[in-house]
C-alpha cells in the first residue's frame, strides 16, 4: 500500500513559538501540540477532530489541552505514558491547567503503531529531552517535536532530561533505515530525514 500524504495547517503559539499543526486526513483531523492560545484557532480549523496528539510533555506542547478538552471532552488525548505526569499536574509551575491524557502510549525506546480511527499513526520513543519525547508520523510526514530541529536538537540540561538517553537516541535516530521524510519541528522551519541524520555525529561529538 502506498503512504498516503496529507496536508496540514500549522501556526506557532506563544512565547517560544511552539508549532501546532492540524493533519488533514480523510477522516478528519489530528492536533498535534496545541501550546499557549492554540485552542481557538484548533478549534475552529479543526471541524472534525479525530485526536490531540503530544510529542512530549513540556508545558509549551501542551498548555491548551485543558481548553480543548473542555470544549471537546470525549476527543482523545494521546501522550508518551512517561510524560503523562507533566500533563497531570503543573509540574513547571508556568499556569498551566492540568489535564490528563486520555491513551497513554507506550514508550520503550522503540515503536509504537496505533489505529486512530483506520489512521495509523506511529510514535517513535527517543527519549533525552523528555523521558517520553517522541516523534510522530502520520502519513508521509514527520512530527519531532522538540527531539530534531532543522540544523539542531532538543535541550537535554533540563528538569527530567538525560543526557545519556540522548545520545542513544540520536544514535538510534541515525540508524533509522525509513524514506527521507520531511520533517516538521515543533519549533522553527521543516527539514528532511537523511539532511538530520548527517547532523547526528556532530551533535554526538559535542556532547
Ligand atoms: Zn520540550
Amino acid at each position: 500500500m502506498q503512504t498516503p500524504s496529507y496536508p496540514h495547517l500549522c501556526k506557532a503559539f506563544g512565547p517560544y513559538e511552539t508549532n501546532c499543526y492540524i493533519v488533514q486526513t480523510p477522516q478528519g483531523e489530528l492536533i498535534i501540540d496545541p501550546g499557549m492560545g492554540s485552542a481557538p484557532w484548533v478549534l475552529e480549523s479543526a471541524p472534525n477532530p479525530l485526536a490531540i496528539l503530544i510529542t512530549h510533555g513540556h508545558f509549551d506542547h501542551i498548555y491548551d489541552v485543558a481548553r480543548i478538552h473542555e470544549a471537546l471532552p470525549d476527543l482523545p488525548i494521546y501522550c508518551p505514558s512517561a510524560d503523562a505526569f507533566m500533563m497531570e499536574s503543573d509540574c513547571f509551575d508556568t499556569g498551566l491547567t492540568p489535564c490528563a491524557p486520555s491513551v497513554l502510549v507506550e514508550c520503550k525506546k522503540g515503536r509504537a503503531e496505533l489505529d486512530i480511527q483506520s489512521e495509523r499513526v506511529t510514535y517513535l520513543h527517543f527519549p533525552g529531552h523528555t523521558p517520553g519525547c517522541s516523534i510522530v508520523i502520520v502519513g508521509d510526514k514527520i512530527y519531532s517535536g522538540d527531539f530534531i530541529f532543522k540544523r539542531s536538537i532538543g535541550r537535554y540540561d533540563f528538569p527530567y532530561s538525560s543526557v545519556e538517553d540522548m545520545r542513544e537516541s540520536l544514535q538510534r535516530f541515525q540508524a533509522l533505515d525509513m524514506p527521507n521524510l520531511e520533517i516538521f519541528p515543533g519549533h522553527g522551519d521543516s527539514t528532511h530525514l537523511k539532511y538530520e541524520q548527517d547532523n547526528v555525529a556532530l551533535w554526538l561529538s559535542r556532547m
